[in-house]
């Protein structure tokens, strides 16, 4: 594949506001927010995302990155403002900056306010020159942990010297780096070192959000043990830091904290202690082209098929259409102490977080 996508059967838009077949769904919430897993695969093997022996999708299933181009640009058609790329890793599917570069005509025309990607940051320092001469201004990397061996023992596979690398191509590329860690509790948890995480992510003037493991896809590892509650966590961050609330609305779940010693910003994302499905403005597509319009719901849509079946977006955009008609006031979750299935089948990596 060259660097150039011969496709676009989408016009640019040009539309600044809600166009007026805008995507509303039956609780009254706009669908403004995209994320879509490019790929099922990745270049680690974290213990609460995926097993060891991963078995990945055949090729043939996943979608093309034309036909990931005209499925983003036919939600952005429909007035979505924000699309996260997510994984699996992004960075590690084939050709992947010829999608995000022929994505960011969206931003060009004004269609789009943000083109972002969460990444486990090993093939930042490849990339992040180009990501930001794409218009990309922020993004989301994903660390535990700042000691190297546990973020090998936690990723299985992963390099934090490279990483850590990534990290810093990045901020030289001037793109603005949200740092990731999920709370894990246990032997191999990460509790005891989110303090220094904290004063790494505010030192270097990047925000920290704190995930709660959710019960997505099975794994080897018990997610009982994993749980941490960031309750607990947060009462605990209180003995050593001065935690003032903040209004500050990111438009997401996150809810967050002011540092006092680093005057950094902490964000908590609480999917298993806090309901915060009232202002959910987003649904997720996996690289298989299924759209969710709940994470924390199996009920789901295929858009793959009136994709491959006509040149046309007018099948698409009717799935789209009656996707958002089922979106869900809420999700359910809950890690069962008794039967050890996960609550939702499908790994997070499919998803896409
Ligand atoms: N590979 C990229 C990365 O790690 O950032 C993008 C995909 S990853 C699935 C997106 C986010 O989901 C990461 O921050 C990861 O830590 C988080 N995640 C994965 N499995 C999770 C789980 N079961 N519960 C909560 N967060 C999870
Ligand atoms: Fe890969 Fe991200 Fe899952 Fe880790 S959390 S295995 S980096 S997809």
């Amino acid at each position: 594949m060259t660097n150039q996508i011969a496709f676009m059967t989408a016009a640019p838009q040009a539309a600044a506001s809600a166009p007026t077949n805008a995507l509303v769904d039956p609780h009254g919430r706009q669908v403004t927010y995209l994320r879509v897993s490019v790929t099922d695969r990745c270049d680690f093997r974290c213990t609460y995302c995926m097993a060891e022996d991963m078995t990945f999708l055949p090729k043939r299933d996943v979608l093309s990155l034309e036909e990931m181009d005209r499925l983003c640009s036919a939600f952005v058609a429909r007035g979505v403002r924000k699309l996260r790329l997510t994984g699996g890793e992004p960075l590690v599917r084939k050709d992947i900056m010829v999608l995000i570069r022929s994505l960011s005509r969206h931003l060009d025309t004004g269609a789009l306010d943000e083109l972002t990607l969460t990444t486990n940051g090993s093939q930042l320092a490849r990339y992040a020159a180009d990501l930001a001469a794409c218009g990309v201004k922020r993004i989301n990397v994903s660390v535990d942990t700042l000691d190297a061996a546990k973020f090998r023992r936690l990723t299985r596979w992963g390099d934090l010297g490279k990483v850590m690398a990534g990290i810093d191509a990045a901020q030289a590329a001037g793109l603005k780096i949200k740092l990731n860690a999920v709370a894990l509790a246990g032997e191999d948890g990460n509790e005891a070192e989110i303090p220094e995480l904290i004063r790494f992510a505010h030192g270097r003037d990047m925000e920290l959000t704190l995930i709660e493991t959710m019960p997505l896809g099975a794994i080897t590892a018990d997610r009982n043990d994993q749980y941490l509650p960031l309750s607990a966590l947060r009462a605990r961050l209180m003995d050593q830091f001065t935690l003032v609330a903040s209004d500050h609305d990111s438009g997401g779940p996150a809810r967050y904290w002011r540092v006092g010693e680093t005057g950094g910003r902490l964000g908590f994302i609480t999917p298993m202690t806090h309901n915060f499905c009232e202002s959910c403005n987003r649904v997720r597509v996996t690289c298989t082209g299924t759209l969710y319009m709940c994470l924390g719901q199996d009920d789901a849509a295929d858009l793959r098929a009136p994709l491959r079946a006509s040149e046309s977006d007018e099948a698409l955009l009717r799935a789209i259409d009656e996707a958002i008609g089922r979106k869900p006031k809420g999700h359910d979750f809950i890690i069962d102490r008794v039967s050890p299935r996960p609550a939702v089948s499908r790994h997070m990596s499919v998803t896409g977080g």
